[in-house]
């Protein structure tokens, strides 16, 4: 039995088997206005194919799409025309699996009345994203991604809700709770845990709530951290930290899942580091005084890797505060608020560091150094852009970015696609489903103009976005929040 729907903006009649007509219809105007590709089966032809593996790419292949998932990829023919497909010939295109953004908030933190001299006044302001990040995620071709610490922890689980209703547009979320935080000054929308039994009843409540992962923060002491992870992995659930109060040796120690922010944030080799409390550099002076190869270095890369610690590469908020560097790109400006553009002009004018001052440049190309060595080693490297408002780090073009960073650390293409894609749905134990481009997986996958394999910048050239095999247009998504992001 077959039966049609009209997408509306996209000229398609689409007929479809009544389950394939009951999922398009199940998407309410405000996502099917941004579908491009709307039919049950999709034909992507004459295509080159990253697969997300890391594997050299394969030119010329005919990718199928049905029912939301990937269903044969051969080699490039002409396909006839037929009912309730649509064919797209794409020569000269690459196709990639959907972005897994491993550390992508839907917040922006806003510095009010900030000057030109990046004075401002307290307390910092955290407003959500929940209107303009998904769209710019999804338009850029992120498919899933962990929220990474959440300030309206009941916002984002109705946002997933929403998306996965398919009334609003937006990738798969894996919400994170509410920061594990200890107490600090600088954000006051923070809850301050008064022990280890707070910290395993935050985890408590929000997982019974729906959220699917945790997440500690910079001033945490280390009994709070353990109880967390405790609690978390009853649930088997993950957590992982942006941490300064503890050392990584001391979190692989407890069990922490994952560490934000490449080797940054670790406090180690800090003079003034004592137990429990974060020191005055929060990490810089450990990783200027950690080389690669270093028995320092060797140890902690040992000591991740046995543990079964994975690292998440953050290097566009790092590339943020060092100066002359490439501008952001003119579609990424659009979707700026003008108090969000000014911040990043001003940023751009006046570059600062963290309180130390130390060479901005150079802790970057040493914790790109540290981030190869931890895979050579073997370690799980996952990526994400960190868009706080940090000096122009912006959804969906940020995890773009953090791909040519990768390059630029010295991973090839493929391998930084990798880190982007397979490796985030490995830590989230869902390579079954999404992450590469294979027979049976989900058709969760990004359509690329020309050939990021040999020039990386053509990521940032995303033209179609599929999720669970419904095509999404990505220069309507972006043109939908446009001067937005940092307002709503
Ligand atoms: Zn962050």
């Amino acid at each position: 039995m077959r039966s049609c729907v009209s997408l509306s903006l996209s000229a398609v009649l689409v007929c479809a088997s009544v389950a394939d007509a009951q999922r398009l219809e199940a998407l309410r105007p405000e996502t099917l206005k941004y579908v491009r590709v709307g039919t049950p089966n999709v034909i992507l032809e004459h295509v080159q194919v990253i697969d997300g593996t890391g594997v050299a790419p394969v030119a010329d292949q005919n990718v199928y799409l049905s029912g939301g998932k990937i269903t044969t990829i051969s080699a490039g023919a002409d396909v006839a025309a037929s009912k309730a497909t649509t064919i797209l010939d794409l020569r000269g295109y690459t196709v990639a699996p959907g972005i897994v953004g491993m550390h992508n908030h839907l917040f922006y933190i806003a510095l009010p009345n900030l000057d030109a001299d990046w004075n401002f006044d307290n307390p910092l302001a955290i407003p959500q994203m929940t209107f303009s990040a998904p769209r710019l995620y999804l338009a850029n071709g992120v498919t899933t991604m962990r929220t990474t610490g959440s300030v309206e922890t009941y916002t984002d689980l109705e946002l997933k809700r929403a998306i996965e209703a398919g009334t609003l547009p937006g990738p798969h979320l894996d919400v994170t709770g509410p920061y594990l935080q200890g107490p600090n000054d600088i954000f006051i929308q923070m809850h301050t845990l008064t022990g280890p039994e707070d910290a395993r009843q935050t985890v408590d409540y929000w997982a019974d709530r729906g959220v699917t992962s945790f997440k500690a923060y910079m001033h945490i002491t280390r009994d709070e951290l353990r109880a967390a992870v405790r609690a978390a992995h009853k649930r088997g659930l993950k957590i992982t930290g942006h941490l300064c109060s503890i050392t990584y040796e001391e979190a692989a120690e407890i069990g922490i899942d994952d560490l934000e922010h490449g080797f940054f944030v670790n406090t180690e080799l800090d003079p003034d580091k004592k137990a429990d409390t974060c020191s005055d550099s929060q990490g810089d002076y450990t990783l200027e005084h950690m080389s690669p190869g270093s028995a320092e270095a060797n140890k902690l890369i040992a000591t991740l890797v046995s543990h079964h610690v994975a690292i998440t590469s953050t290097l566009p908020v790092f590339e943020a505060g060092v100066p002359d560097r490439p501008p952001l790109r003119v579609a990424a400006m659009q979707a700026l608020s003008d108090a969000a553009r000014e911040a990043y002009l001003y940023r751009r004018s006046r570059p600062v560091g963290k309180p130390s001052h130390r060479d901005a440049a150079a802790l970057l190309r040493r914790d790109m150094d540290l981030e190869r060595a931890f895979v050579a080693a073997g370690g799980l490297l996952l990526a994400g852009p960190d868009p706080t408002g940090n000096g122009g780090v912006i959804p969906g073009f940020g995890d773009q970015r953090g791909i040519e960073l990768l390059v630029e650390a010295g991973f090839t293409p493929v391998e930084a696609i990798r880190i982007a894609t397979l490796n985030g749905a490995i830590y989230l134990g869902r390579q079954d489903q999404i992450g590469s481009i294979a027979t049976g997986k989900n058709a969760d996958l990004m359509v690329i103009k020309g050939d990021p394999a040999t020039t990386i910048a053509d990521i940032e050239n995303v033209e179609i976005v599929f999720k669970d095999g419904v095509g999404y247009d990505s220069s309507k998504l972006n043109g939908s929040v446009r001067g937005r992001y940092g307002e709503y």
